[in-house]
């Protein structure tokens, strides 16, 4: 299969992402758009680097740490853990990447602070919540939002920056709108109960319901297929 031109494909995520800003009558730069890379090769990564993309979401730790070695030399790549995350992972998490979006219990937010190293700026942190209550989804329960996020809130080497959901898919607008409509609530919600934390992030918004993300309030949208094509077999 012929690999779409990086900087093309690039360019052509950030006229989208402009276009539904612009669509929903909001500033320009109100979302920002984090590559979502995993099962690319790292020569993928470093043509959409070189395009100007700085923030990179990887799902797979083993496969990210390669990544990052191969691309030790763009030293100002944030990096972005997206995927589920047990606890024999955290360690190398809070070590080697900038934020995580996949916190859903107490336990990964207590390690993920208590192994941060001591030189580094406190991780940054998304709570992922199930909005679509699906059994088999991660994420906290709507429910049980408030006090996971005061919990983490305490720990002194994170910082709490809002919220993240991975929705059921949905065929239209409307229905892709009302899940992601509840997680603004949530950050809504958290921002209330939480008003000295640094909550500024609704991290929502993939290649299928960007459009419907942006109308509710998305700040950070997580693009893959849309800028590097097909996903590679993992
Ligand atoms: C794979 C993935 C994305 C990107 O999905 P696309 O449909 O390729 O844009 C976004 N968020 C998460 C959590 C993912 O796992």
């Amino acid at each position: 299969m012929k690999d779409i031109a990086l900087p093309e494909a690039l360019a052509g995520a950030h006229a989208r992402l402009e276009h539904a800003l612009h669509e929903a009558g909001r500033p320009l730069d109100a979302a920002a758009l984090l590559a979502v890379s995993k099962t690319q090769p790292a020569a993928r990564l470093r043509q959409a680097y070189q395009a100007g993309q700085r923030a990179f979401g990887e799902n797979y730790l083993q496969e990210a740490l390669d990544k990052q070695v191969a691309l030790a030399d763009l030293d100002d790549i944030i990096w972005h853990f997206i995927g589920p995350l047990q606890s024999n992972k955290t360690r190398a998490v809070a070590e080697h990447f900038d934020w995580v979006h996949s916190v859903d219990r107490l336990k990964i937010a207590r390690r993920l602070s208590e192994q941060r190293p001591a030189g580094l700026a406190p991780l940054n942190i998304c709570l992922q919540v199930n909005v679509s209550r699906e059994d088999s989804k991660a994420g906290v329960a709507p429910e049980a939002l408030v006090e996971l996020a005061r919990a983490t809130h305490q720990l002194a080497n994170v910082r709490l920056r809002g919220v993240m959901a991975i929705p059921a898919p949905a065929d239209t607008l409307a229905a892709q709108r009302q899940p992601l409509a509840e997680l603004r609530t949530c950050l809504a919600t958290l921002q209330k109960a939480l008003p000295d934390a640094p909550l500024d992030t609704l991290s929502m918004g993939m290649s299928s319901d960007l459009e419907a993300a942006v109308q509710e309030g998305a700040t950070l949208v997580r693009l893959g297929t849309a800028i590097f094509g097909p996903r590679r077999q993992a």
